[in-house]
């Protein structure tokens, strides 16, 4: 999918780009410069030299293992980009605990996980798949996490962001909890306001407002996106996670799916479905 197709990418050059080169305003520092204002120029200095590319992309589907992605809005991820949304993936962990075969070492797991995430997004169409690298078990509610995930909002500008549902009740991985936690904070107030770290818009990345957030695996269901003609690349997407397929409890992939996105068509017109919550965000 190139990016000139749809004139999505943009690159941002920050004004005033010349005016030193041209030698004038030029400041010398010597010994007897003072700091704050050294560090205030050096500061204005990024922001006029800083070249900062933004990607905008429709979608941003935020994903806390290889694998979950898959289940929870591939179907729906198939439906955007054979109309020719641009669609982003960023997997935070690598997933490398998740395993009952006692032989196989976790970084070779890793490595598996990421292969096998690759192969699903090529079958969706998603343009870019970014791993973060947390470790599996591992995500914690930290700012660093949030910065990472605000960056990524500001960096390709989504309409849309899907995530894992964090209000889900009892029985639910705390790596999907943290992320869908982290993910709605991320997309408000932080992306949004350009106070929040400030250091994001000294490097050109501005304040970004998402319009909706989709989360899968909820209780409140209360959006059922149709999957009916998608249902196969949904299937195959899913497959590639060879290493975590065997861990089924069923061999019959196929029917299971199907009966779960049937079930989550309830009510519809249509046949098949993937169920979330969806939270328009008007502003
Ligand atoms: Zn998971």
């Amino acid at each position: 999918m190139g990016y000139a197709q749809y004139g999505c990418t943009k690159t941002t050059f920050h004004r005033g780009e010349h005016s030193v080169a041209k030698g004038r305003n030029q400041k010398k520092f010597t010994a007897e410069t003072q700091r704050p204002q050294r560090k205030q120029y050096l500061k204005s200095l990024r922001r006029r030299f800083m070249v900062t590319k933004t990607v905008d992309a429709d979608v941003m589907v935020i994903s806390p293992h290889p694998d979950d992605a898959e289940f929870g809005v591939a179907g729906t991820v198939a439906r955007w980009t054979r109309e020719a949304k641009r669609v982003v993936y960023v997997i935070c962990t690598s997933g490398e605990k998740g395993t009952s075969d006692r032989t196989l070492k976790p970084e070779r797991l890793a490595e598996i996980r990421q292969l096998e995430q690759q192969a699903a997004a090529k079958v969706l169409g998603v343009s870019d798949v970014i791993f973060l690298g947390y470790p599996d078990q591992g995500l914690e509610d930290t700012s660093g996490f949030r910065k990472q995930i605000v960056r990524l909002i500001r960096t390709y500008r989504p309409t849309i962001v899907a995530t894992a549902d964090p209000y889900r009740r009892y029985i639910w991985h705390r790596d999907h909890r943290i992320t869908g936690e982290v993910v709605l904070d991320a997309v408000y107030p932080f992306a949004r306001d350009h106070l929040a770290y400030p250091d994001l818009l000294d490097e050109g990345l501005e304040p970004h407002k998402v319009q909706e957030l989709l989360f899968w695996g909820a209780d409140d269901v209360n959006y059922r996106s149709d999957i009916t003609d998608t249902f196969n690349l949904k299937l195959t997407a899913l497959l590639c996670h060879e290493s975590q397929v065997k861990e089924f409890r069923t061999h019959d992939v196929e029917g299971w799916l199907w009966e779960r996105c049937e079930a989550m068509a309830e009510g519809e017109n249509f046949k098949l479905a993937e169920a979330f919550h969806r939270v328009e965000i008007t502003w």
